[in-house]
């Protein structure tokens, strides 16, 4: 395959999207820009696809899973993932750079990823040849001996949000490869170009032509003709729940399988008896980190009464102190909002807090100090004094600001805590051995951390309850997800 594409400039100049193994343009011509969150410069335009591109997308992958992959050996796709892998980490360097400037995520955080999503890469190659069914003795009249396959789903729609385009790619296409899947991953308008690269990097390596492919387009143009598609037999989402909801209804067409992971209001736990030292830095970059655009956001504190105060004072000089511009800067600790969109967003609820009667303690604006005054860029912030019902504790903000709300008992904290339509994340500071299982016992999400937060391991689950979503991402579960199981039954009599 040639690859008529340039390497990632960054410069303005037009890329092209990932179809069948071609670069190639929306059948419309349109296209989109994109632009750079810190500074608000267009780095690259981007085809604008629409129905008629996913049609082609989905009938190119759908033209590998019939042919050639379906031929692939696991070890031949362990093998292909393993090069991956290795061509991630040769040019690690090309996607930081590409994640900073398209979406904010400052270059330390971006370098320190690498081995989170290689270690991805390498789980998925490992499982690739670890996939296997089962026999089974059975009462059934007759010699009959029975066993189960694990047969790949087929064509996988792939949709992801913005704020983490590698990893989220990763974590679509990995188990997709590993199992046998094929691909169209549309990813978001907002940050398209990590994706390109990855898929340019993916053809290197010698994915064959039309296994994956990278739609480039908006939600409504693009996502929702791919949610919709009749030869879409999966769609894995990870997104806002209210787009999650609307890809459920999408796909009741085909009734094709859906995965979703969703939205969250997660609460962290300080206990009386937790190490401060520890539990300030964490619970604080449990939301700021990435500018607070993180779906496991520890954005309701739940603080035991005694040290609430101190514990609040604390935060506040941390939140202080971080340093805020642009991610490509290896000192920035804070980047921008991915939109001015966004920026509007959480502006409106830092208005609620003041509004709604939360005392603000430290942030809470827009900084547009010289430079900054040109990009996305919102203060650490954190309220006390917040109520349950306020809307600030209870919205998924997606913005760097924290509610602080003290508590008495660890019965009240865990019904406070439970009381959310999200279940994604929940954190827990104590000493208290005792206190940690039965938190982690009690509380309703998908991943509880005790005296860290943050821990991704791609051999662990990962995902929601409730209206966080449904189905795994990460282990065993995860490539569940992208099989279909048959039961066989051969009589031998
Ligand atoms: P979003 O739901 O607006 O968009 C996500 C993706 O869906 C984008 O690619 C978008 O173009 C597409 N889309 C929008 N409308 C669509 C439609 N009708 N049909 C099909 N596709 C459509 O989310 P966002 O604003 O990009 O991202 C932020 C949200 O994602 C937050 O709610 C956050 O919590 C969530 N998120 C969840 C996780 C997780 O793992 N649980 C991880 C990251 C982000």
């Amino acid at each position: 395959m040639t690859i008529a594409q340039p390497r990632h400039l960054l410069d303005g100049s037009h890329r092209r999207m990932f179809i069948g193994g071609a670069w190639v343009e929306a059948a419309s011509g349109q296209t989109m820009e994109t632009r750079n969150p810190a500074n608000g410069v267009v780095i690259a335009t981007v085809p604008r696809a629409g129905k008629k591109d996913i049609e082609r997308a989905v009938a190119a992958a759908r033209n590998a899973f019939d042919g050639p992959w379906s031929r692939f050996k696991p070890h031949e796709r362990q093998k292909l993932l393993l090069r991956i892998a290795e061509l991630f980490e040769r040019h690690w360097e090309e996607i930081c750079v590409s994640d900073t400037t398209d979406m904010g995520l400052p270059i330390a955080r971006a370098r320190g990823n690498a081995n989170r999503v290689l270690g991805m890469l390498r789980y998925y190659a490992g499982m690739a040849t670890a996939l296997h069914g089962q026999t089974i003795d059975n009462s059934l009249p007759g010699d009959i001996v029975s066993y189960t396959r694990k047969e790949p789903i087929g064509v996988v729609g792939a949709i992801i949000p913005w704020n983490a385009p590698t990893a989220a790619s990763v974590w679509k296409i990995g188990p997709a490869l590993a199992t046998g899947c094929t691909v169209v991953l549309k990813p978001s308008e907002e940050a398209p170009l990590t994706p390109l690269l990855i898929a340019e990097l993916m053809a290197e390596a010698g994915v064959p032509d039309g296994v994956v492919n990278i739609v480039t387009g908006t939600g409504t143009e693009a996502g929702a003709p791919l949610a919709e598609h009749m030869g879409v037999d999966k769609i894995v989402f990870t997104g806002s729940t209210a787009t999650g909801q609307s890809i459920v209804r999408a796909s009741a067409g085909n009734l094709k399988r859906v995965s979703l992971e969703l939205g969250g209001k997660s609460p962290v736990i300080v206990c009386t008896d937790a190490d401060l030292e520890r539990a300030v830095p964490v619970a604080a970059m449990s939301v700021f980190a990435n500018s607070g655009q993180i779906c496991i956001a520890g954005s309701r504190l739940f603080v035991a009464r005694q040290i609430h105060d101190e514990f609040v004072a604390r935060l506040a000089a941390y939140a202080a102190g971080l340093r805020i511009g642009n991610g490509i800067d290896p000192e920035t600790e804070i980047g921008p909002l991915i939109s001015p969109r966004q920026l509007q967003r959480v502006e409106g609820y830092l208005r609620a807090g003041s509004e709604e009667g939360a005392r603000l303690v430290v942030g809470g604006t827009r900084l547009s100090q010289g430079a900054l005054a040109a990009g996305n860029f919102v203060a650490p912030t954190v309220f006390a004094g917040v109520s349950d019902t306020m809307r600030i504790a209870r919205e998924e903000i997606f913005g760097p600001v924290i509610s602080a709300l003290p508590f008495d008992t660890l019965d009240e904290v865990v019904r406070r805590a439970n009381d959310t339509p999200y279940g994604l994340a929940a954190g827990v500071f104590t000493r208290d051995l005792a206190t940690a299982h039965q938190l982690s016992r009690r509380l309703q999400a998908g991943s509880v951390w005790v005296n860290t937060y943050h821990a991704i391991d791609p051999a662990v689950p990962f995902g929601g309850y409730k209206m966080s979503g449904y189905g795994r991402e990460g282990g065993t579960d995860h490539l569940d997800e992208y099989l279909n199981t048959k039961g066989v039954f051969i009589r031998i009599d």
